[in-house]
């Protein structure tokens, strides 16, 4: 007898993470003022039958940036249409994309911080005034037509708010930005992604995934996949927290949910820095990453949870970094 299939069976990382996907607000677990202040935004928009102000979303990748723009969507009752910073790269390009918008459609770009100069300053018109131009015929025949857009929402996700100009950050009326999960919240989200794969998991057992996640519903998920891996060969497919922990340990997937960036930058931290404080530059220059996106991605979470701090003159390893990684802090820094 051949076991049913699971809905996921064949799907790929892609297709899961769409099946995944929560599909209203009250679906979408945590990041509560966004939601509070989305729902407002929403009604009233539906009450005066006009489209949504443009939301920009700003955060690590992982937290729901897409998913939350489907979401808009679909209570907007709105067509979406996606597309991302790096695939637009003449003003062609997002014209096309633009002329096809009907009234009320949704406009999601992701990696917006990505778009070319010539791009983003097409955009201004199109957000403000809901106009194009659009330059037609070459050489000496060339002429430039004004066309009017439909009224749109640009929902925009940015990884590097901080790469935003001046002038396309104040084009948007909505800004959002997420914070990290709490173990608690994604706990609710793996459970719920259990349910959906059909995966029996115990409150302990998702704890485990959810609390070695580094505070991302993505990684959750993709964790409780590979554990249910696990569970299906050395147990009776059951996740519990035992088999969560000898999953997560074979893994590589660090005690407290360190990935080796974040890894790195403690390390070398402590290690070549002495613990600090060092500039951000140096710092990046050491682990080979880029200083914003050390900035701007990893060192949220190493903040939030306490291994490392920002001061005026540099980065410093906290004693929580030193515990984790079993390393003595030098005189005057220990816990
Ligand atoms: P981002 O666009 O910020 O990189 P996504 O929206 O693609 O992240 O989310 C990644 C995965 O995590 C998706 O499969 C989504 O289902 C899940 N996810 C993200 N946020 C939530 C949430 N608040 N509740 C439930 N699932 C979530």
């Amino acid at each position: 007898r051949s076991a049913p299939l699971r809905p996921d069976a064949n799907a790929t990382d892609t297709d899961i993470e769409t099946q995944l996907r929560p599909q209203s607000l009250d679906e979408f677990v945590g990041q509560e003022k966004i939601k509070e202040n989305l729902r407002i935004f929403m009604t009233a928009a539906l009450q005066r039958s006009e489209a949504l102000d443009h939301v920009l979303l700003s955060g690590p990748p992982g937290l729901g940036k897409t998913t939350l723009a489907y979401i808009v969507a679909n209570e907007m009752a709105a067509r979406i249409r996606t597309t991302s910073g790096p695939v637009l790269e003449k003003p062609a390009d997002i014209a096309g994309v633009l002329t096809n918008m009907e009234e009320g459609d949704v406009l999601f770009i992701d990696e917006i911080h990505r778009l070319s100069s010539v791009v983003e300053e097409y955009l201004y018109s199109a957000m403000e005034d809901y106009r194009i131009d659009i330059v037609i015929d070459a050489g000496p025949n060339a002429r430039t037509v004004q066309i009017d857009l439909p009224p749109f929402t640009l929902i925009g996700a940015t990884t590097r708010k901080g790469l935003l100009t001046a002038p396309l950050r104040a084009r948007f009326g909505i800004d959002f930005r997420y914070d990290y999960y709490t173990a608690d919240l994604l706990r609710q989200i793996t459970l719920r992604s259990a349910r959906i794969l059909q995966v029996d998991a115990t409150e302990d057992g998702a704890y485990e995934i959810a609390r070695r996640s580094r505070g991302t519903p993505r990684i959750a998920n993709r964790l409780l996949r590979r554990t249910r891996d696990f569970a299906e060969v050395e147990g009776d497919g059951q996740i519990t927290k035992a088999i969560a922990d000898r999953a997560l340990n074979a893994l590589d997937v660090d005690e407290e949910g360190l990935d080796d960036m974040d890894t790195r930058i403690l390390l070398t931290l402590i290690e070549n820095f002495g613990g600090g404080p060092t500039g951000l530059k140096n710092l990046a220059v050491s682990v080979g990453e880029d200083s914003g996106t050390i900035e701007e991605v990893y060192e949220p979470y190493l903040i939030q949870e306490g291994f490392l701090e920002r001061t005026p003159r540099g980065r410093i390893a906290l004693p929580r970094a030193y515990r984790h990684f079993d390393r003595t802090p030098p005189k005057g820094r220990g816990p």
